[in-house]
């Protein structure tokens, strides 16, 4: 008879797993308890030996699904004298802690909802040990009823007997919930509750009417995706007139007659997760064009809470389309909509009827969004279903003190660290919004206290406006700047495990340069710690302020000074004579003007030269109709030959992307097709970018590439890029889980910060 103690690390909490040890330790006949330690489970276990040792391998093998082990540490103590095996009651312990992110309903539960003689038959809170709600109902750590927004609803005496019968799937189940005792949805206006909102809301979609509805992480506005009209009025009360919706089909029969989903992707979009996956749509199907105008491609997602499948189906005699738009309820610019009283306040306008519930959200949650590339998963939004599971990043495990990064001032997310564990918020927003900024403040102090990661340093974006800045100078600690660039290349490298330094091209709408300028077409050397900037896109003047990111025409008239401007730029149709005249007068004064390297500004000029978009009207929309132009072109892009690289007055190469613009124009004009000089546009910039890491390479003797930044969103550039480099002897290292774009910013500032002060002690 021998006594171990085993303590196990990782995503451990929340996912089933003191149930699973409990009928492992029984099968091998162990006696013990198992507990939640709040930054590992503890596990002691009496036995034979040799049953102790396969015990030890099967922890790990046949851990549940949703598990993520880290590591197991074994060592011996004093001998187990208790009788059988039991879960202790929790108890709280400072450390490494592992939320689980929500997991979206199982099939086991699925089949109950529509199961007339089970007892949850259409109860809208269904879940059990493996699914259901964690991150968002959680109040404190560790994981238990008590400490979630479950509280308040005391288990009836058979929901009791299911979470302590150690045979019932809802074991140890937090969330548990059932008819008797279990959270209710109601209208908001008080009108109607449980089942009759239910059929208010299925009625009002089919009629055409907009809904909101509370879901996971936050409200969700929603409408038949197969009505043109009802999806534009929701364009119209939302302000927004072209941004792809997410539609939320009822099964993957629905998702395959609308999109193409390669197999790879079926896992993921079906998986416990369910992100919204960005799929190419196939033709014939039944989802109105205006959820996604003028694009090929529609944001699918299945239903991930009972709620979703009742809008669905309910026994009601009413037949609900199989496809319906879901996108976060919030007034433009502000977060998600959490509580009641948001969503009265800013919702009402936007929704005919608004089905909430009373389970609390804690944590606000958007869904995560994904591209499809190279056959699988891309991510662009990391939210709902991730967070926030952490990276890992042994080099830095002695890492002791905390960080928090504030991240980016778009696509806003925070990430806090210790110990070589780096954990990425979910989605937080534009921070323009005072909302936004109060959300970040809100959530950041939240996950301090969740993850119990007290920062001792905070690491933030050193643009002089930006309310991330002023966010992390107000916390009284001592602070470590980040350049924009180094850190979108830092997340890719810490994505990939990597510590060398590499050769980074960091390629995006904006960033703030150390030399004041706008940057954002960087081929830079980095590692954690530092970075240089050996080459760039070749420099262009910005005028117009602000309304020069969304205005392409703007920029493309600054690329073409130095010839017949404003000719060339009336043939282009960039603009009204008064326009062109206007814009060519600040350009000549340098007024409200600097100077840019932004790879996302080159991609709007191109975009409005070639009549594509000339004004957009949410950020990389005009990139984004280009890479479509391109797309159109069922051929493959032919590179242009250009001048080779030139040196700028600090000594980085430049890349010729001014002639690269030149020459698109010169071949509009002769009459050449739109879609192929889109194709040429992505070809010759992926040649450039293989040139100039060529260059950094002879510069530099590292060979080793890291691609980060939003304008690698783009799937064509990427893939072209991508192969130019591979052939050209280059290691690539791109993004898969954290996104290209500012939505990633936040680790690299993490990361960076931590080495910083490593480096220090
Ligand atoms: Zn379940
Ligand atoms: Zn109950
Ligand atoms: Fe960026």
């Amino acid at each position: 008879m021998t006594t171990k103690e085993f303590r196990v690390y990782g995503v451990v909490q929340g996912v089933g797993f003191r149930p699973f040890v409990h009928r492992l330790a029984e099968a091998h006949g162990l006696t013990g308890y198992v507990a939640n330690k709040g930054s590992y489970v503890e596990i002691a276990a009496a036995g034979a030996a040799e049953s102790l040792a396969v015990f030890r391998r099967e922890i790990v093998e046949k851990a549940p699904e949703r598990a993520l082990i880290f590591r197991v540490d074994v060592r011996d103590r004093e001998e187990y004298s208790g009788h059988g095996f039991s879960i202790a009651e929790s108890e709280a312990d400072c450390g490494s802690r592992f939320v689980s992110p929500d997991i979206a309903i199982c099939d086991a539960c699925r089949a109950e909802l529509f199961d007339k003689h089970d007892r949850r038959y259409l109860h809208p809170f269904i879940n059990c040990t493996d699914c259901g709600p964690r991150l968002t109902i959680l109040d404190e750590m560790p994981y238990d009823r008590e400490r979630t927004s479950m509280k308040s609803f005391p288990m009836c005496e058979v929901c009791a007997k299911e979470y302590h019968d150690r045979e019932s799937r809802r074991y140890d189940a937090q969330p548990i919930a059932c008819h008797d005792c279990g959270p209710q949805v109601y209208l908001l206006d008080g009108s109607l509750r449980g089942a009759d909102a239910i059929r208010a809301v299925r009625r009002a979609i089919c009629e055409g009417k907009i809904a909101a509805v509370k879901g996971i992480g936050g409200f969700h506005l929603c409408c038949d995706a197969t009505n043109e009209t009802a999806v534009n009025l929701l364009r119209q009360r939302k302000r927004r007139p072209t941004k792809p919706f997410a539609v939320m089909v009822r099964d993957m029969e629905t998702a395959a007659r609308e999109a193409v989903i390669p197999e790879a992707l079926r896992v993921v979009l079906n998986g416990p997760e369910k992100p919204i996956v960005i799929l190419r749509r196939r033709g014939g199907g039944r989802i109105a064009s205006a959820a996604a105008p003028g694009s090929r491609r529609v944001g699918l997602m299945l239903p991930y809470t009972p709620l979703h499948f009742l809008l669905f189906d309910y026994p009601d005699g009413l037949s609900v389309p199989d496809a319906l738009i879901m996108t976060s309820g919030n007034p433009p610019g502000a977060p998600i909509c959490r509580t009641d009283d948001e969503a009265r306040e800013s919702l009402a306008s936007l929704a005919d009827l608004i089905l909430s519930h009373d389970r609390r959200i804690r944590v606000r949650a958007d869904d995560s969004v994904t591209e499809v590339y190279d056959g699988g998963p891309y991510m662009i939004r990391r939210s709902r279903g991730y967070a926030p599971l952490p990276v890992f990043l042994p080099p830095l495990e002695n890492m002791r003190d905390g960080v928090l990064a504030v991240g980016s001032e778009l696509k806003n997310t925070f990430c806090l660290g210790q110990n070589g564990m780096f954990y990425p918020s979910a989605h937080i927003g534009d921070m323009g919004d005072p909302r936004s900024v109060e959300c970040l403040k809100e959530t950041a102090a939240r996950m301090v206290s969740l993850l119990e990661i007290m920062p001792r340093v905070v690491a933030y974006d050193p643009h002089p406006v930006y309310h991330t800045a002023s966010f992390a100078l107000s916390l009284g600690l001592p602070t470590v700047a980040v350049q924009h660039h180094h850190a979108h290349i830092v997340s890719c490298m810490a994505e990939n495990g990597r510590k060398e330094p590499v050769i980074g091209v960091a390629f995006d709408g904006t960033g703030y340069g150390t030399d004041g300028s706008v940057w954002g077409g960087e081929i830079l050397l980095a590692d954690y710690r530092d970075f240089t900037r050996v080459g760039s896109i070749e420099p262009f003047p910005q005028a117009g302020g602000e309304r020069a990111a969304l205005e392409g025409w703007r920029i493309a008239a600054g690329l073409l000074q130095g010839g017949e401007v404003s000719k060339n730029a009336l043939r282009l149709s960039l603009g009204s004579a008064a326009e062109i005249g206007a814009q060519l007068f600040l350009l000549e004064n340098k007024i409200n003007t600097v100077t840019s390297t932004s790879a996302g500004r080159l991609f709007d000029a191109v975009s409005a030269a070639l009549g594509i978009c000339r004004v957009s009207t949410f950020e990389g929309e005009a990139a984004m109709a280009l890479q479509f132009a391109a797309e159109a072109w069922d051929e493959e892009g032919e590179a242009f030959n250009l001048p080779p690289l030139g040196t700028a007055e600090d000594g980085r190469f430049l890349l010729p992307t001014t002639a690269l613009f030149k020459e698109i124009v010169k071949r509009r004009h002769s009459g050449e097709k739109v879609s192929a000089l889109a194709a040429a546009f992505h070809a010759s910039l992926a040649s450039l970018i293989g040139l100039g890491c060529r260059a950094a390479r002879e510069k530099t003797g590292v060979s080793s590439v890291a691609l980060s930044g939003g304008v690698f969103q783009n799937t064509l550039l990427l893939g072209l890029v991508e192969r130019n480099l591979r052939e050209d002897g280059f290691e690539v290292l791109r993004h898969q889980v954290i996104p290209a774009n500012d939505g990633g910013l936040s680790l690299g500032q993490a990361v960076c910060a931590a080495a910083q002060m490593m480096n220090k002690n």
